[in-house]
């Protein structure tokens, strides 16, 4: 067995691994994931280069997805391009997400042609299997114990939740020959006490474990006050009448912030400013992914399910908005501009590296009365890391080539990512019972990866620990 990989090893983005297997004597190969490259990762190589499928995939049998976050799947379309015709692999629910999301991408990046994309699409569909969490699927059950070659006579799968968006998975490879070994992709793995999703469970036994490290050198503070922190911050931001921007990923963190909201504004019924403030959702995406969070809510955690018991939509309440039309888009940005009253806006993309948001930023962020509010990770290179980090010292950021001087009040809320903290890293293999021989770590910038790699090896001695390298 070996695990290469074709992204996510110098950053966050990009997450495309490989893991080969020796089966009967022939190597077949099983990728997991395949991301888009954003920000610093995609400095020095051309748009072209960033999305070819420079690796040879003759060998692959089938492509897993762990969550539909396009830095997990949007690659897809240059991987099919490339002639890979065999089954994807995703839980149901994310295999119900990835149309929409590849279908945005196309748009965005590829084509507006309704035929391509239609066609496009149809292909797409027939190589999605979507599986249910906790069930083996057997890729590829070769059964041939007695070959002198077999070392891997059979390769099983199985999702588990990982608590990050709808949908997301960690993935168990059991490779099974003349010993089972056990292979734990992690994907992206959810924190704890984050809204909505219940957070993961770690894996009875890893024998290798490749594990993301987005937050390998950070602990989250105050998650479990989130809702406390948001209001306090959003309650500053509007004492001014301003505008506040949300940049948030339209799939996960636009639906966690719609729960907190209806959350904070039922919990607040005598707060006039609260029964009042308009929330506006700018992405038709987001309402789409939306709508499939309401569809799935036997996946909710138990808070969730206990809210909806109570007669509330934290989903669909009267102070929301969503905007679909461009047409729309740029009339909500007049009609905020001209008045003076509070308003909550979350728009894509989550790290303002293009969507909606852009529009807003440029023309709010000169605002003193408004104000910015990350509440999400920002990856090197991308404007969001620009913006969180010059904006509070008065710099500027570079959007559509004009520069723009911040004036807005910007704030990061740490406690609010979708991305598991150092400690439930940690955690995630401490709680194992068989725990893992090797690990692997990748998705993380390098002090993360360093630190994390540190804390597992005091934890496991014995283990090889490494840090996932192209
Ligand atoms: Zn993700
Ligand atoms: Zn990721």
């Amino acid at each position: 067995m070996r695990i290469l990989h074709h992204g996510a090893v110098n950053g966050v983005t990009g997450s495309c691994h490989q893991l080969d297997v020796n089966e009967s004597g022939v190597v077949s190969s099983y990728l997991i994931d395949c991301g888009l490259f954003q920000g610093a990762e995609t400095a020095g190589r051309s748009s072209a280069q960033q999305l070819q499928i420079d690796f040879d995939i003759s060998a692959v049998q089938a492509l897993i997805v762990t969550h539909c976050h396009i830095d997990h799947v949007g690659r897809i379309p240059y991987l099919i391009a490339a002639g890979f015709n065999k089954p994807i692999y995703a839980t149901t629910a994310t295999a119900a997400l990835l149309p929409l999301v590849i279908e945005d991408a196309l748009k965005i990046g590829v084509t507006r042609d309704k035929k391509l994309i239609k066609a496009f699409l149809t292909k797409l569909k027939s190589l999605i299997r979507p599986i249910e969490y906790n069930q083996w699927v057997v890729l590829n059950s070769q059964m041939n114990i007695a070959s002198p070659h077999c070392d891997v006579c059979s390769v099983k799968l199985k999702f588990k939740p990982a608590g990050h968006i709808l949908g997301s998975a960690y993935v168990e490879f059991d490779l099974i020959g003349a010993a089972k070994h056990r292979v734990v992709f992690s994907g992206d793995l959810g924190a704890t006490y984050a809204p909505l999703l219940a957070s993961p469970r770690s894996p009875y036994r890893a024998d290798t474990l490749v594990i993301e490290s987005t937050y390998g050198d950070k602990n989250h503070q105050g998650r479990k006050h989130r809702s406390q922190l948001l209001k306090q911050i959003i309650d500053k931001c509007i004492a001014d009448n301003g505008v506040v921007l949300i940049p948030a990923f339209s799939i996960g963190r636009t639906q966690e912030l719609l729960y907190e909201f209806e959350q904070i504004i039922s919990k607040n019924q005598d707060s006039e400013i609260w029964q009042q403030i308009d929330i506006i959702v700018d992405s038709p995406m987001a309402a789409k992914f939306t709508e499939k969070y309401l569809e799935f809510q036997e996946l909710w955690d138990k808070e969730a399910k206990k809210v909806v018991s109570t007669g509330r939509h934290p989903l669909d309440f009267k102070q929301l908005y969503t905007i679909d039309s461009h047409q729309d888009h740029l009339a909500v940005i007049n009609y905020l501009s001209r008045r003076s009253k509070p308003a909550i806006v979350i728009a894509a993309s989550g790290m303002c590296s293009g969507g909606r948001i852009i529009n807003y930023l440029k023309r709010f962020l000169k605002e003193p009365t408004a104000d910015v509010v990350f509440v999400g990770y920002q990856a090197q290179g991308t404007a969001g890391r620009d913006i969180q980090t010059y904006g509070p010292q008065g710099g500027y950021v570079i959007l559509d080539d004009d520069r723009i001087n911040i004036k807005a009040g910007i704030y990061t809320i740490s406690g609010y990512s979708a991305h598991a903290d150092q400690a439930n890293l940690v955690n995630f293999v401490k709680r194992m019972h068989h725990k893992p021989q090797h690990i692997r770590i990748v998705h993380g910038d390098e002090p993360a990866k360093q630190a994390l790699a540190q804390k597992y090896q005091q934890l496991l001695p014995d283990c090889e620990v490494v840090i996932g390298k192209i």
